[in-house]
């Protein structure tokens, strides 16, 4: 019975996937002589955690009742009070959580303190899945940096856009529309500057996906990005600009009147761990990379990859120019490759998408 209430509680929180950021994703559901009194999910940063939500529903219901919480509840005042000092004055019996919170200011205190006021807790009940429900938040919490998606279109033959450098497109207007579900759970959607000069991209996301924008990072040393780019000029989003150290405060300004921030690195070159170190100081938690090859190349070499989306279209290019999904160094051994596991393959249209994970 209690996995059965852990798997709504999962489901609740799931549903608010990519409106949480910087806040984890939480559902809670109470349950009272086997009847289900309330039910909530944590939906915004600022607003109401799931516990609130549920308890709120189950009203007096709550006394002597069951909360399940997919992740430990918090202790600690942020922007609401704590979690468990209201799970205690609502006079709960028992808390069931799926998985301890690895955010220092909670890690097990809020077990502990519900523990004390004599509730019995179970921890531990589909941890996995709760597990791998934030895995973007704990990867942010315990790294400080935000959680690194790759993804790109190719063909059967791995490549990314014909020798001419022309991409469209490569794979279904189906698989395209995926991509903005897949863009909405990122925080950022970073790009290199060749990108933006080859096809002048609006980085959106759109297609009934909507909602909050991530944010645009390009990539972009010297400042090459004109100023009539759609990510300059559109305000559909919010846009930075990463460049090296020597780029000016005047070269900057005309980008800035347009509502452009910029990250200027303490180097002449963009180092990828340092720009992670930088996105994850402005609450960045995870990011959608989204090529070209190049930037793709920077990360891997610098092992900085978390999960990759691949959609493969059954479409030959060829060519020994025509770029692959993943350029730059490349590692000169086998034994040296970064190795992934495959965790979801499923067809789009006319393609194959293709999720692995580090
Ligand atoms: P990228 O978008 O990878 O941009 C590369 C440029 O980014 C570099 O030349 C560099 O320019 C700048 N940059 C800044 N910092 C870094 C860094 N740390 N690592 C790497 N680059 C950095 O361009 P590509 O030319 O590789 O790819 C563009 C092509 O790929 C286009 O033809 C496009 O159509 C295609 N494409 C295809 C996709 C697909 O999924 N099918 C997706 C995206 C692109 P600088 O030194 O001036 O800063
Ligand atoms: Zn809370």
């Amino acid at each position: 019975m209690d996995e059965r209430y852990m798997r709504l509680a999962l489901q609740l929180a799931e549903t608010a996937r990519g409106q949480t950021s910087p806040n984890p994703l939480v559902g809670a559901v109470v349950v009272k002589d086997g009847e289900v009194v309330g039910f909530g999910a944590h939906l915004k940063a600022g607003e109401p955690h799931a516990e609130v939500h549920a308890l709120r529903m189950a009203g007096a219901k709550a006394e002597g009742a069951t909360v399940y919480v997919t992740l430990e509840p918090c202790s600690h005042y942020g922007r609401t009070p704590p979690c468990a000092d209201l799970l205690i004055e609502k006079k709960v019996k028992r808390v069931v959580v799926a998985t301890t919170d690895p955010n220092p200011l909670v890690a097990g205190k809020g077990i502990e303190k519900l523990r004390r006021a004599g509730i019995d807790v179970t921890v531990g009940v589909l941890k996995e899945e709760a597990d791998v429900l934030n895995e973007m938040f704990f990867h942010y919490i315990s790294t400080k940096t935000p959680y690194v998606t790759l993804k790109y279109a190719m063909s059967l033959d791995g490549k990314i856009a014909t020798k001419t450098g022309e991409s469209k497109w490569i794979t279904s207007e189906e698989a395209r529309r995926d991509v903005h579900r897949e863009r909405k759970q990122h925080d950022a959607i970073v790009v290199g500057v060749g990108t933006i000069l080859a096809d002048n991209p609006s980085l959106t996301v759109r297609f009934g996906h909507e909602g909050k924008q991530p944010i645009r990072v390009v990539l972009d040393t010297h400042l090459r990005t004109p100023l009539q780019a759609n990510i300059v000029t559109d305000n559909m989003a919010p846009t930075w600009i990463v460049v090296g150290h020597h780029v000016t405060e005047d070269q900057m300004k005309p980008y800035e009147q347009t509502g452009v921030q910029f990250i200027r690195m303490n180097e002449h070159t963009i180092h990828i761990p340092s720009l992670l170190r930088e996105l994850g100081k402005r609450n960045v938690m995870s990011i959608f990379v989204e090529g070209g090859a190049h930037v793709h190349g920077s990360f891997l070499s610098s092992c900085s990859v978390q999960q990759v989306i691949a959609y493969v279209a059954p479409t030959l290019i060829g060519g020994n120019e025509a770029p692959s999904a993943i350029g730059g160094e490349g590692f000169g051994r086998m034994m040296d490759a970064l190795r992934l596991q495959v965790k979801h393959v499923e067809m789009i249209g006319s393609d194959i998408k293709i999720v692995a994970k580090g």
